[in-house]
């Protein structure tokens, strides 16, 4: 019953044959399978390069292709308008197999395109295929397939070919000078300026300037305070141990003046006394900032006994100018503590 072009089975089948012998299978044709194109098998294709052999395709022949299917194509148009995506080639035997990705004209898809060529009759169109609705069987013959011959052919003549390109791949240009610049270069110093007063670098007058006028922007710079300037690049860092090294004029030693300044040695009991009234706030209280900075906490003491050489200049500059630390608990903890105070849940 297939052979004969029905569509599903019938209930009583050698009844249904007869009907189709009467009527002549009901006007349905025998169906002619298209020859199918049958490509190489895709990891054979390479990209089209200037290096590709390819045999000659000339202008002529694309023509010649035009006029044998008598079609009215803007082929030429079209790869001009970069519609080509992709064009790549295999060689098999003697013939060249070329495959390449056509946009559609109207919708937003691309067809395969497929073209043999015959080297032998100089480039001539063995087969041709496409995935459109017009380039069935292997006589295609519709624009993409002639957008792909144009692509190709302009390869061959000029060893380029116009591609359809992405957004990034044009280079931007928005940068480019509108106007070109023909004349010599201009001196930085004589290129056209509204301010009239000029500007004096010298930090002294120059009836000021002094003998050792080098030696006075070192010290300046030096006791500036705070800063990275670049000046100060020059100047060999101080050896702050020279310093506790020294001869001692003073009854304590500067380290020790130093850790009794900041607390840390021997304080008294009512200066003990005195911390603890005065960090009660914690973290709202600046004293308590200040304290905690100089120590180490419960939080870097292990950072602190596992640090190493090489990080212990940064772990110092971390604990003497912490960041703030924030987390959804540490958060939860402040917003809340309040609250737990006040109700009396846990009398402090
Ligand atoms: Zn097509």
């Amino acid at each position: 019953m297939k052979a004969r072009g029905a569509v599903g089975s019938p209930r009583e089948p050698n009844f249904a044959l007869e009907a189709y012998d009467r009527n002549a299978n009901f006007g349905a044709e025998e169906v002619e399978e298209d020859e199918a194109y049958n490509a190489p098998a895709a990891e054979y294709f390479r990209d089209i390069n200037g290096n590709t052999p390819l045999p000659p395709i000339t202008k002529q022949l694309i023509q010649a292709f035009v006029e044998r299917f008598q079609a009215q194509l803007n082929g030429r148009q079209m790869y001009e308008e970069r519609f080509l995506l992709t064009a790549r080639a295999a060689a098999d035997g003697d013939f060249t197999f070329i495959q390449g990705q056509c946009k559609a004209l109207m919708k937003k898809i691309f067809y395969v395109v497929d073209v043999k060529l015959n080297p032998w009759l100089v480039g001539s169109i063995e087969q041709s295929h496409c995935e459109c609705a017009a380039g069935s069987g292997v006589e295609a013959h519709c624009k993409h397939v002639l957008v792909l011959l144009h692509g190709v052919g302009d390869m061959v003549r000029t060893k380029t070919m116009l591609l359809h390109q992405v957004c990034t791949q044009k280079l931007m240009d928005f940068k480019r000078p509108r106007k070109v610049y023909f004349d010599s270069p201009k001196q930085a110093q004589k290129l056209p300026c509204r301010r009239t007063r000029t500007v004096n670098y010298l930090l002294l007058k120059e009836e000021d300037m002094m003998e050792n006028y080098n030696d006075h922007i070192k010290n300046m710079a030096v006791s500036y305070g705070n800063t990275t300037m670049p000046i100060l690049q020059t100047i060999r860092p101080a050896n702050t141990y020279a310093v506790e090294n020294d001869h001692q004029y003073t009854q304590k030693s500067l380290k020790d003046e130093l850790l009794t300044d900041l607390l840390l040695m021997n304080p008294s009991p009512e200066k003990m006394l005195d911390i603890e009234r005065s960090t009660r706030q914690q973290h709202q209280s600046t004293e308590w900032q200040t304290h905690r900075s100089c120590r180490i906490t419960a939080s870097n003491f292990h950072a602190v006994t596992h640090s190493k050489a090489s990080t212990q200049k940064h772990l110092a500059q971390k604990i003497l100018d912490p960041k703030p630390f924030v987390s959804r608990p540490t958060t939860h903890g402040r917003m809340n503590e309040p609250v737990i105070q006040k109700n009396q849940i846990f009398p402090f």
